[in-house]
């Protein structure tokens, strides 16, 4: 045997180890997508599915639908949350999605910050802080996203950017309810545009964004908090991102739509 043949064995066997023994937090965030009659067919697909024991299975679909995940996904593994939410239990909000709400239909996660409330919506970091403390407030897991554009990839000191948007994002959120917080880490132009980032490219922000929350927090602390990776994530890519070492799970669009390709990739992260 050729040694190449060697090494691409030993990579396997290590590639395999991997997967199958690290925890995975996958989130699949649907935007606004589906009509009644496709949620229904896809939690079909997916309720009795045996995602095992060692990843989290999290959906985040439109709030509208939430009512058939409480119902179809009651004695499922998988978890489900949501994408928006004013910061508050109740009161005159005209139009808006409450926390007594999301704890109303079981929800145990939200996004916070995502790159499209803040940029079609105009959520500045102070509102994102808001939600994210009222979610901690009331045992939801905030899911805090954040990212730079391509403009500022290419013309600024994106990495400091990351960790201004971090700091600000996490404004007097008490250290103690850090340990439910999740930061996702979606470069605005990977989002929805079939360009990821490359394992490396991951595995950078994720050290700097590591060092910054340790510096923050303590070690104890700032190395408990997961940190996902978002931006066109798909069963094809799933594993050589996984592989990078600083990578908790993914923030997942487009490719968690199809109940097939949610299974795909969750076999993959189980090493299957
Ligand atoms: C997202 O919605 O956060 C996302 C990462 O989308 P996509 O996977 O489609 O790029």
């Amino acid at each position: 045997m050729e040694l190449n043949d060697i090494k691409q064995i030993v990579r396997n066997e290590l590639v395999a180890s991997i997967l199958e023994t690290q925890e995975f937090l996958i989130v699949g965030n649907w935007k606004m997508n589906k009509t009644k009659d496709e949620v229904k067919v896809f939690l079909d697909d997916i309720a009795n599915h045996d995602f095992g024991n060692k990843n989290t299975v999290v959906i985040i679909p439109p709030s509208a639908y939430l009512y058939l995940f409480e119902d179809q996904l009651r004695f499922s593994q998988v978890l489900y949350g949501t994408q928006n939410f004013y910061p508050k239990e109740n009161g005159a909000f005209t139009g808006e999605f409450s926390i007594d709400m999301m704890k109303d239909f079981g929800c145990k996660y939200a996004l916070a910050g995502h790159s499209e409330r803040r940029e079609i919506f105009m959520e500045c970091d102070a509102f994102t802080a808001k939600k994210v403390r009222a979610c901690l407030k009331n045992q939801i897991k905030p899911i805090l996203c954040i990212g730079e554009n391509l403009d500022q990839r290419q013309t600024t000191d994106y990495k400091q950017f990351l960790i201004d948007q971090l700091k600000r994002s996490l404004d007097r959120v008490e250290p103690k309810d850090l340990s439910n917080v999740i930061v996702a880490y979606e470069p605005i132009w990977a989002i929805g545009t079939g360009e990821t980032a490359t394992p490396e490219q991951v595995e950078e922000i994720h050290m700097h964004l590591r060092k910054f929350l340790v510096e923050q927090y303590g070690s104890e602390i700032g190395k408990e908090i997961p940190l996902l990776y978002g931006g066109s994530v798909n069963a094809k890519n799933v594993k050589e991102l996984a592989l990078a070492e600083s990578v908790s799970g993914f923030l997942i669009g487009g490719a968690s739509l199809n109940a097939k390709t949610l299974i795909e990739i969750s076999n993959i992260l189980n090493g299957k």
